[in-house]
């Protein structure tokens, strides 16, 4: 994969997914309630199952509107998911630690999103007597585990724009209360 732009909904915040190797990245669809209610907790239609670019956080740059991006968490406990203030767009989600490496990139901002090629993996999908199941996470495992594993040893999970030297968010994250949670799931269609 070559180099990809992407921006945020009205281009005040722009950057680079660089490439990788072709066992860089990950194209995967998400269903599931968290991903698809950052989008109705940020103002947008629920949009039923989110298109996501998996890759490791040295990938992402930053080139223009780093001061728009913060981030939310929907408990306590959860990821981070950034967005860009300006437009309200999610953009990314990562884990609390730097040294997790991983990122998840809404492939929505991505100026091709067809340039990352087919989904490989789904998660979260519902089935019709209310489990929930997956396809393809051996593929998403393997990965993500490679990137993880190679990043700590290389010492490359310091390089991100998501977490400063010390290993803390860039920014300090929001917390959404019980009932904003409730308020953006409840935007959900069902
Ligand atoms: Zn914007
Ligand atoms: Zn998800």
């Amino acid at each position: 994969m070559p180099e990809l732009g992407y921006g945020c909904a009205c281009g005040t915040l722009r950057g680079t997914v660089a490439d990788a190797t072709s066992a860089g990245y990950s194209h995967v669809l998400c269903h599931c309630l968290d991903c698809r209610s950052a989008y109705t907790w940020l103002g947008h239609d629920d949009p039923g199952v989110v298109d996501i670019l998996q890759t490791a956080q040295d990938c992402i740059r930053l080139t223009e509107g780093q001061d728009r991006l913060r981030a939310f968490r929907h408990t306590p406990r959860g990821a981070l998911r950034w967005y860009a203030t300006c437009c309200s767009v999610p953009l990314f989600v990562t884990p609390l630690r730097p040294r997790l490496v991983h990122v998840g990139m809404n492939a929505d901002r991505l100026d091709d999103p067809a340039a990352i090629g087919p989904v490989r993996a789904e998660g979260f999908i519902r089935t019709r007597g209310g489990k929930v199941r997956h396809k393809g996470i051996l593929h998403i495992a393997t990965r993500l585990g490679a990137r993880v594993i190679g990043r700590n040893l290389s010492g490359d999970w310091t390089d991100t724009p998501f977490f400063d030297a010390a290993g803390n968010p860039i920014r300090e994250p929001e917390v959404l209360s019980r009932r904003e949670r409730a308020d953006a799931l409840a935007a959900l269609r069902g």
